[in-house]
């Protein structure tokens, strides 16, 4: 198929499915769209933005689940293979949207789509076929019922390895609210209960493969920019110690103990006395595999990073057990539920993928049960004789299969996320919630972690790091760096606020471009090989050699797509899709009061650790909110978007939408 689409890069056609008027239709890609959203996780919200019903109940046909490869992916470059799933959250309530590293996006631009937009609902369980111009809503009745291993490893066997695969298990069939979507077995768009939507249109799975190619704007300059690219990862100082390819995104679990923002049994704690236990080294020297060129580790398409990690149990209790454990995970698990137990936690993350849940949310509500056990807010009989308390490692296994199966009142009370289960149980347990927009929070304190924290408070889809994810708070290394971009000698110091809501509108700027584009916020906020950084660490003497390589998107993007774009224009273009998103969740109501962390956070002081003590002050929220809201152009005291904001950004559409709803802010 000749792509005669203006910009390079893309695909050049979206593929809308209705299942429930069974229509396929390819349709041209919005020129306009990609010069003001690039793709990805822009072009979904601006989809939902267009299409999406307010009112729409989530669970209902008129939601509409979108799923979107940016301009980058299946290119040449490192990280250049992750997409992003969107839809009304039912867990939340407002925008969902969740950002997963794998192959998929890559087959779905290959067969010729860069985004497949699914409104409606499928008469019978069902999965979604593509293969370049064959597009097919297939049978799924022998699928329904099964999990996320057997399914994917069904449909590969029908359709060959080389389709790749994402599909939900039984949690979404069974609606759970925080049900996921799992790609190529082990990746997760796990956030905001998206599995959930797509179980609720009868689909089952989505299998692609395509054998298209894809053009670039100018060859030339591309190679150029991605060489660098390369250069620029490949020299951090961070990337160099290959601590985070070896030991995954774990390797940060025993420095939030030591650094005392480790959230220890449901936040009550800030220090794990068993966190040797459940560390990345462990999982490395007890069940990592050596059949993976890294020994147990994997990547995503084009990574240089690997910082995915495979083992396997071979032996004992949760013999079999076998993918990987991310930070969140073991966090989660472990830490969070007080389980000091790698074999237990280890298979707690496989069963959250297995079913198909959020291994963030599920532990989350499970470490808030446990809580509310102890506290005596509901009893062993209220859970079905399940002794959930922290640490009885056993006991959690079992909640991860009722809630899965919504079986019984545990199952019940678990499925529905921490707000709606301290609604149920009633007198007062609100009080310990530990979320912020109907989103659990991960496993980083805010109180401490205050970057994080008013990252969580402002975040568009809810308490979540990856909005902004300023890892740089945590690294005093490069606190001259972040001292000159961010304004504050505080920006490196813990329990500090100087400097956050620039850091935050900085790096929420950035991860929606990476996020739009399809590379991965690593390589901003973790490894901060994003211009102007390596150049300012060479100016501050904190690299070596004289040549200063760094990752110029705006260049890379330019070449790829030819869309001019300057420094500038980049982080004018992030701001547009975080302004977009702010737009879509101010139609769902959001408005400043909701920026904010619950009091768990803002009263309850850090019970121990290096920062005990620390609460999140009302008040510095409140002034960096102020800080924040002036660098949007939202208004302070509404957070509403202001019209002059719009017109900067060059939004119109949205703006004369807003207006005519009577949404928009005075200047
Ligand atoms: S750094 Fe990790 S999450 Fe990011 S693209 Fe590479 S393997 Fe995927």
């Amino acid at each position: 198929m000749a792509n005669k689409f203006k910009y390079g890069g893309y695909a050049g056609q979206r593929l809308r499915i209705d299942l429930t008027k069974s229509q396929i239709k390819k349709v041209p890609q919005s020129e306009e769209d990609c010069a003001l959203y690039l793709g990805g996780r822009g072009l979904d919200a601006k989809i939902l933005y267009d299409e999406l019903p307010v009112d729409v109940d989530p669970l209902s046909p008129d939601n509409i689940l979108c799923l979107s490869a940016g301009p980058i992916v299946g290119l040449l470059g490192p990280t250049t293979g992750r997409m992003n799933v969107a839809a009304r959250s039912p867990l939340t309530g407002i925008y969902g949207n969740s950002n997963v590293g794998a192959y998929l996006g890559a087959e779905l631009k290959m067969s010729g789509y860069d985004d497949l937009i699914i409104k409606g609902r499928a008469e019978k369980p069902s999965y979604i076929y593509i293969c370049d111009d064959e597009v097919k809503v297939r049978d799924a009745s022998h699928l329904w019922g099964k999990n996320v291993i057997e399914t994917t490893r069904i449909l590969q066997e029908d359709l060959g390895e080389e389709f790749r695969v994402a599909a939900i298990g039984q949690a979404a069939e069974n609606g759970v609210l925080f049900a996921n979507i799992m790609f190529d077995y082990w990746e997760a768009a796990g956030r905001t209960g998206l599995g959930a939507v797509m179980a609720s249109k009868n689909i089952k799975a989505i299998a692609a493969k395509g054998s298209g190619g894809l053009t670039v704007h100018d060859p030339k300059r591309y190679m150029e920019v991605v060489t660098d690219a390369w250069r620029a990862v490949e020299e951090d100082p961070g990337f160099q110690t290959g601590e985070h390819s070896a030991l995954g995104t774990s390797v940060v679990l025993m420095l939030g103990n030591v650094q005392g923002w480790l959230p220890v049994r449901n936040f009550l704690e800030n220090y794990f006395e068993y966190a040797e236990n459940v560390s990345a080294e462990e999982f490395r020297d007890r069940f990592s595999t050596k059949k993976t060129p890294i020994p147990g580790g994997r990547a995503c398409m084009s990574c240089p990073n690997r910082c995915k990690r495979y083992g396997v149990i071979e032996s004992g209790k949760y013999v079999g057990t076998k993918g990987g454990l991310e930070f969140e995970a073991a966090g989660g698990f472990g830490p969070k539920c007080g389980v000091g137990d790698l074999e237990a936690v280890f298979h707690a993350a496989m069963l959250a993928n297995d079913y198909g849940m959020d291994a963030i949310s599920l532990s989350s509500t499970i470490a808030f049960l446990m809580e509310m056990v102890e506290r005596g807010m509901i009893s062993k009989d209220d859970l079905d004789g399940v002794d959930l308390r922290f640490g009885n490692a056993e006991a959690m296994i079992e909640a991860i299969h009722r809630i899965a199966r919504v079986q019984g009142k545990l199952g019940q009370l678990g499925s529905m996320g921490v707000d709606r289960a301290a609604k149920a149980i009633g007198k007062g347990a609100e009080r310990w919630v530990t979320t912020v927009k109907g989103l659990e929070t991960i496993s980083t304190d805010p109180r401490v972690s205050t970057g994080f924290g008013f990252g969580y408070a402002v975040a568009s889809r809810g308490s979540d790091h990856l909005r902004a994810h300023p890892v740089i708070e945590m690294v005093t290394a490069y606190r001259k760096v972040a001292e000159e971009l961010f304004g504050s000698p505080e920006v490196c110091t813990l329990a500090k606020y100087g400097g956050r809501a620039k850091m935050v509108y900085w790096h929420e700027n950035i991860a929606a471009i990476t996020d739009s584009i399809g590379s991965c916020r690593f390589m901003h906020a973790s490894y901060y090989a994003l211009y102007p950084i390596p150049e300012l660490m060479a100016k501050y003497g904190l690299r070596r050699g004289k040549e200063v390589h760094s990752i110029k998107y705006h260049e890379w993007i330019s070449a790829a797509t030819g869309i001019p774009l300057t420094y500038e224009d980049l982080v004018a273009t992030g701001e547009r899709i975080v302004t977009l998103e702010r737009a879509l969740n101010t139609r769902f109501g959001i408005r400043r009061q909701h920026d904010t962390l619950p009091r768990r956070f803002l009263e309850e002081p850090v019970a121990n650790g290096p920062y005990k003590g620390a609460v999140f002050k009302k008040e510095a929220l409140e002034a960096l909110l102020d800080e924040y809201y002036d660098l949007r152009g939202w208004d302070k005291a509404t957070g509403l978007i202001k019209e002059s904001t719009l017109k900067r950004l060059s939004m119109r559409d949205v703006l004369e939408d807003l207006k005519q709803r009577g949404l928009l802010a005075g200047e």
